[in-house]
């Protein structure tokens, strides 16, 4: 691991509730690294975003206290506010050339605006992408996505690793709790269809 100095002594890691970034927030904590872990939320309103929250919490109540210690959840913060969106407008005319790819993609303007909050966050934030991600039929997204969260300064520390090695028996439990399921149906359990569902590994 590359050693830092002490002004960035944690970790700075997007952690969604979701299996890959909680795998990585956990194995952090369990190597007695210190995780500033943020949550790049959209929409508070969105229930995928709701049913995140609430895995997160689960896995910090569960925590053993000496990994809790370690760990400082920033509160979310709002993706669409005035700095963003001055970012965000500022990179989509700079990159007008990519506007084509994003619609043809059927890709909102979420990734832009994502980089450009980032921005606003400053360099050095990782974000868990892993191999499997770049697996069709989804690797163009991602691949796209990664393009222009490089542009923000994120980092990508498991971006060579597969989802399965996550499942070396230290936390099964706790990554039980993640949750994965993309839909934008109001469901209150993963609706097993998704392709956030299907590729999800239970421990
Ligand atoms: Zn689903």
């Amino acid at each position: 691991m590359t050693t830092r100095p002490a002004c960035f002594s944690k970790h700075r890691v997007g952690w969604t509730g979701g299996f890959d970034s909680t795998f990585h927030v956990l194995d952090l904590l369990d190597r007695g690294e210190r995780v500033e872990a943020h949550y790049l939320g959209m929409d508070r309103t969105w229930r995928k975003e709701v049913h995140e929250k609430e895995a997160r919490e689960r896995i910090v109540c569960a925590l053993p206290a000496e990994m809790r210690n370690r760990l400082d959840l920033v509160e979310p913060m709002e993706t669409w506010d005035a700095q963003a969106l001055d970012l965000y407008r500022k990179l989509h005319e700079e990159h007008e050339e990519e506007a084509f790819d994003r619609a043809e993609w059927g890709i909102s303007g979420q990734i832009p605006a994502l980089a450009a909050w980032l921005q606003t966050l400053g360099h050095g934030m990782q974000l868990v992408y892993v191999a499997d991600d770049f697996r069709e039929p989804h690797g163009d997204y991602h691949r796209f996505a990664l393009r222009w969260l490089e542009r923000s300064g994120a980092e990508f520390p498991s971006v060579d690793r597969r989802k399965a090695s996550f499942l070396d028996g230290r936390f099964d439990d706790l990554l039980a709790e993640t949750w994965s399921c993309n839909t934008s149906d109001d469901v209150a359990e993963p609706c097993g269809r998704c392709g956030s569902c299907r590729s999800r590994i239970v421990p």
